[in-house]
């Protein structure tokens, strides 16, 4: 018998393997897991080099997929100031004091994250004016904790040249001067005069990403790139074994063939370029969304296709052809129509993974059939589900029989359909137990319990890229990528993640602390 490297004793193991679904103890040897069961099986690997964990009941579970996250974006985020804790205005105006002191000069762009007007004591945003008596001179942009909301000082909105002008999201006070608080579109105003980070600003805020994604217990990402630029960073981390964690790459077809050329020999245990993305159509907030009716609120809006059937089969056939997944981000009902169509079409490849459809928010029962017989998985991000009815209200924009079927997650499971879970961080919150909490709270009949919210992050979403040899469940000979919880989520069913956290990870056989 060969010995570990690492054991975990005594701990309640949700192995996600139904053949024996639960354990107390674990052993590693290298960066694979040699035995599951109970501690005195596993006991017997221990030798005087082994390192044991004792978990005194602590919940283990397969380390989270997240199957949709947009590394760097996070990355430049956590960069900003944290305003997510602010309990009034003045509150947020000393710490935006504090983070100006800091600055380089006057020139310096300071920006903001997480502010949540309801949690403020005057339950309202500061005003620009606010901001400018402790910003006079660096332009300060604050983004809000939901939606496409910020609100901006005097020096931001003369960057961004706004004005008296009318653009729609531009808040006026009754002098027809902006207040600073910029909505939707108007957000673009200013994002687009904030200037770009370095390379290597950029390379910084990649590792500060990639270290707290592996302290909210995650040990796969789904890393969604839209940039040359990001390319080439992922690139550098692979190269240089940066990567803390397994990376799926996914790249739009624009970046296809440079991907192929430069990262997919690289290709290791820690990185796979793994699909390409068609975008068929848009998002429901903006009204972009490829709908067969038009808006119940918008009654000559109905979104568009940005791409036609021919076309993007010649895409898809490229993407199969290279061996890689098929991804197309379809949200509305005549979007989801359309992807299906392409993958109908398509010539399959059997190296790669079965399609996939991201979001997939609007369907109907034929469509859902659809996607049951052409074997196509879906991904959805639990917190955008969330965010789509409370932020706006999904039956106002929708109707209420088109709401009913936003996101059908529980049908979907029920049919068999693969369905896995991520983020869309840094637009949605990181934190998996977040995501897991937003799938089983939501209300109605396409709720789903924590295990098979569970399953979402592990098992389902292992299975959906062809990865389940490796990952999404706690078996020998699979990587040893684990995460330890305070609690069980699964017993504490109808807190879901409120009480659970993250006490540490493990990624391939190494014990990565949390600071939480
Ligand atoms: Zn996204």
């Amino acid at each position: 018998m060969t010995s570990a490297d690492l054991v975990l004793l005594n701990g309640n193991i949700i192995t996600m393997n139904p053949k024996i679904p639960s354990a107390q103890a674990i052993a590693v040897k290298g960066n694979r897991i040699s035995c599951v069961g109970n501690n005195q099986e596993v006991s017997q690997y221990i030798n005087e080099k082994t390192q044991v964990v004792y978990l005194d009941g602590k919940t283990v579970i397969p380390g989270f997929i997240d199957t949709h996250t947009h590394v760097v974006d996070y990355g430049r985020m956590l960069t900003w100031l944290d305003l997510q804790e602010v309990s009034s205005i003045r509150e947020a105006q000393i710490q935006l004091s504090e983070r100006i002191k800091c600055a380089m000069d006057g020139n310096e762009w300071v920006l903001g994250r997480a502010l949540d007007p309801d949690g403020l004591l005057e339950k309202r945003l500061p005003t620009c004016q606010e901001l400018d008596t402790v910003a006079p001179d660096n332009p300060v942009v604050i983004y809000c904790q939901l939606g496409q909301v910020c609100v901006v000082n005097s020096k931001a909105l003369k960057a961004a040249r706004i004005g008296q002008q009318n653009n729609v999201g531009i808040e006026k006070d009754t002098t027809g001067n902006p207040t600073g608080v910029l909505r939707n579109q108007a957000t673009d105003l200013v994002w687009g005069v904030i200037p770009e980070s370095t390379q290597q600003e950029l390379h910084n805020a990649t590792e500060l990403a990639l270290e707290k994604i592996v302290q909210a217990g995650i040990t796969s990402v789904h890393w969604i790139v839209l940039s040359e630029e990001e390319l080439s960073i992922i690139q550098n981390l692979v190269e240089t074994d940066g990567l803390p964690l397994r990376v799926y790459l996914i790249v739009p077809t624009n970046l296809l063939d440079l991907a192929l050329q430069n990262l997919k020999p690289l290709e290791n245990d820690y990185f796979k370029l793994g699909g390409a993305i068609i975008f068929i159509d848009g998002y429901l907030a903006s009204r972009t969304a490829a709908l067969f009716e038009p808006y119940s609120d918008a009654p000559t809006e109905q979104g568009k296709l940005f791409c036609r059937q021919n076309e993007g089969v010649v895409l898809a056939n490229k993407i199969q052809d290279a061996g890689l997944q098929l991804i197309i981000h379809a949200v509305g009902d005549k979007a989801i129509q359309e992807a299906l169509n392409i993958i109908q079409h398509v010539k399959r490849n059997s190296v790669a993974p079965c399609p996939r459809i991201e979001q997939a928010a609007i369907l109907n029962h034929q469509l859902l059939c659809s996607i049951k017989e052409l074997g196509v998985s879906v991904s959805i991000q639990p917190c955008v589900v969330a965010s789509e009815f409370s932020v706006w209200s999904a039956e106002d924009h929708l109707g209420k029989k088109r709401a009913r079927w936003l996101f059908p997650v529980k049908e979907l499971l029920s049919k068999g359909v693969l369905v896995s879970a991520g983020s869309d961080c840094p637009m949605e919150p990181l934190n998996p137990l977040r995501g897991i909490e937003a799938a089983v709270k939501r209300e109605g009949i396409q709720k789903v319990s924590v295990f098979e919210a569970l399953q979402m992050y592990t098992v389902f979403a292992a299975q959906a890229v062809s990865e389940f040899a490796d990952k999404g469940s706690i078996e020998p000979n699979k990587f040893a990528d684990l995460v330890v919880l305070s609690k069980d989520p699964v017993s504490v069913e109808a807190e879901a993640g409120v009480s659970v956290s993250v006490c540490f990870t493990v990624f391939g056989g190494t014990v990565y602390c949390s600071k939480n």
